[in-house]
């Protein structure tokens, strides 16, 4: 019944997860996020890489572990969401739907970043993180380093106001390596590895940005990796 309610858009779980074939992510640190703390501490969980790499995969995992663990659980993606939001705030309803927003325990938004916001949903997306804080655990999968919200959320100072709440107890786990869904391809020479160009999304220079914004928010003692 929860796993309904959550719209897991796949079956997906720790056990079918790969770790050898994922050298950048921590098994342990994994295994320590499936027990969910994070979600009764009101937490977040940001797992950010290229697209392949496992994101949606752990998203839908650890929401697993957490209804397993009597947490309730919702799935969303980004599109979704602001649609979702933009629709009551047009419907003047948005207070409502901020109320439902709310009541998960944890919130799974999926893709955030493959497509800009405007700036109206930016602010609605500011209005939900604002409200959840410190209350309600998050897990946002994004191809996009942190350092690059700005340009995802199209105005500067709601992004810088986003990433302080959500970045402020919170893990960041950085995915890196090449997608999975072409690895079988390319061991058997379907298809080229990738060369320098094509490099992801979340660059070294963005990398660093963010490992800055990440030991300003270290005291707080919330997270492994904040
Ligand atoms: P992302 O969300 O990062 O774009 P997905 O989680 O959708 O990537 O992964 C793409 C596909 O590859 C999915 O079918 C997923 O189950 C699978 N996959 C990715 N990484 C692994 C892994 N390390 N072990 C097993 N399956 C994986
Ligand atoms: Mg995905």
């Amino acid at each position: 019944m929860a796993l309904k309610l959550a719209h897991f858009p796949a079956v997906k779980e720790l056990a079918g997860f790969d770790f050898e074939a994922q050298p950048s992510i921590d098994p342990k640190q994994i295994r320590d996020l499936a027990a969910s703390r994070w979600i009764a501490n009101g937490e977040n969980v940001l797992l950010l890489g290229p697209p392949g790499v496992g994101k949606t995969h752990l998203s839908i995992a650890l929401g697993r572990e957490a209804i397993l663990a009597g947490y309730t659980v919702q799935f969303t993606t980004a599109t979704t969401l602001v649609a979702g939001m933009a629709k009551a705030h047009g419907e003047r309803r948005l207070d409502e739907k901020l109320l439902a927003l709310a009541k998960p325990k944890l919130l799974i938004v999926d893709e955030l970043g493959y497509l800009p916001l405007e700036p109206d949903a930016a602010r609605l997306f500011f209005q939900l993180v604002s409200r959840r804080y410190e209350t309600g655990a998050m897990l946002i999968t994004s191809n996009r380093s942190v350092a690059e919200w700005g340009t995802v959320f199209a105005d500067p100072v709601v992004a810088t106001a986003i990433v302080d709440r959500l970045l402020h107890h919170s893990h960041v786990l950085t995915i890196r390596g090449d997608s999975y869904r072409l690895r079988a391809k390319r061991k058997s020479g379907l298809i080229k590895p990738p060369t320098a160009g094509d490099g992801p999304p979340v660059g070294s220079a963005s990398l660093r940005r963010e490992a800055t914004i990440k030991r300003h928010h270290e005291p707080d003692g919330g997270g492994s990796s904040s």
